[in-house]
């Protein structure tokens, strides 16, 4: 039975993947500070004796008894709100937080799989973006924690994989959503679906032109998956090449909500990024892997999941 660490198990994405090895029939160690997760994400393993948890923070050393063969490294602040409060922490755990989790993967010989992010790319000058566009980030902008702990974590994994030889792979997240975010974590599709559960105005920031390419939880796991067991060292976007506006997310979301709310416009925050979208060539080619759920599918789905939830909560 492969033995599974998950860094960040709490999270939105972590919570997922653990579902995910653990339907795999792997043993799988969580590990979480809950700084942005929460308990209530892993609530359902309790009892479930391939599964352990542990609360730690990962920039301090990282102890795991016994022998693992795969860790996976999720553990950050996500959304532009999250690192804009935390910006130490972010990028110290992509940083140090990298740091131990590749130290124990040396120790373990386990491979080792990185969540890195479209954010390497800043506000991008090539669209959409290719593996091989080297990005333009603002370093001391607000997103710089994030966007250069981000870099700089990929820098240390290619840095252990050349040095000791470690199994190392790479993910480009590209905005990805489901259930299981958390509501209040600002990022738009919790943000507009909120928003649509409490009948008040959807908050569009700028012009609402910006635009983004939304990867249903459900493809990303897969995609994950994939990466885990290619022998692609080098970074592989994942992501929804599917581009939408924020205006038309909105619409959207309505239109499958039966609603029809206001907007109310504000200022586009420093350095958000005016267009995204993943060139997913090399994740075809080299995973045979391509995004499945349509976005109007996967937000109905996320949908129906906070309804549900808003209903057993009442
Ligand atoms: P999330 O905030 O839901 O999950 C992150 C988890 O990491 C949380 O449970 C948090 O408590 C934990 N964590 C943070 N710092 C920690 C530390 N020092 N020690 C231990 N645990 C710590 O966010 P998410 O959307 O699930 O993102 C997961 C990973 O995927 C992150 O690394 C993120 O950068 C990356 N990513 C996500 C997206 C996306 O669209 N969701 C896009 C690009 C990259
Ligand atoms: N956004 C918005 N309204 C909100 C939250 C976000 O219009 O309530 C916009 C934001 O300005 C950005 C896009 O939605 O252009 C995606 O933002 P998110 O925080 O989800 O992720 P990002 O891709 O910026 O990291």
């Amino acid at each position: 039975m492969p033995r599974t660490v998950i860094l960040g198990a709490a999270g939105f994405i972590g919570s997922h993947l653990v579902d995910r090895f653990l339907e795999r029939g792997h043993e799988v160690i969580g590990v979480d500070n809950f700084i942005t997760g929460s308990p209530d994400n892993l609530a359902h393993h309790e009892g479930n004796e391939r599964f352990t948890f542990l609360e730690h923070d990962i920039t301090r050393f990282i102890e795991i008894d016994g022998p693992v063969d795969f860790i996976l490294n999720f553990a950050s602040p996500a959304s532009p709100i999250d690192y804009l409060e935390l910006p130490i922490q972010t990028l110290k755990v992509g940083a140090l937080g990298t740091h131990n989790a590749l130290g124990l993967a040396v120790a373990k010989k386990a491979r080792f799989l990185q969540a890195s992010t479209s954010e390497v790319y800043g506000d991008p000058l090539e669209h959409p973006q290719k593996e091989s566009y080297l990005g333009n980030v603002d370093t001391i902008g607000p997103r710089g924690v994030y966007d250069e702990g981000k870099r700089f974590g990929e820098a240390l994994v290619m840095a252990y994989h050349r040095t000791h030889g470690l199994e190392t792979r790479i993910d480009r997240i590209f905005n990805t959503y489901g259930p299981r975010m958390r509501l209040g974590d600002g990022r738009v599709v919790p943000a507009f679906i909120s928003q649509v559960l409490a009948d008040k105005p959807l908050t569009v920031f700028g012009d609402g032109r910006q635009t983004r390419s939304f990867c249903y939880i459900e493809d990303q796991v897969d995609g994950i998956e994939r990466l885990l067991y290619s022998s692609e060292v080098l970074p592989v976007n994942i992501g929804n090449p599917e581009e939408h506006s924020m205006l038309s997310l909105a619409e959207t979301l309505q239109s499958i909500a039966s609603t029809r709310l206001p907007l109310v416009y504000s200022e586009l925050p420093t350095g958000d990024p005016k267009v995204r979208c993943p060139d997913i060539t090399r994740a075809k080619q080299v995973l045979g892997w391509e995004p499945k759920v349509p976005l109007i599918e996967g937000l109905s789905r996320t949908l129906d999941y906070y309804r549900e939830r808003s209903r057993s909560n009442a």
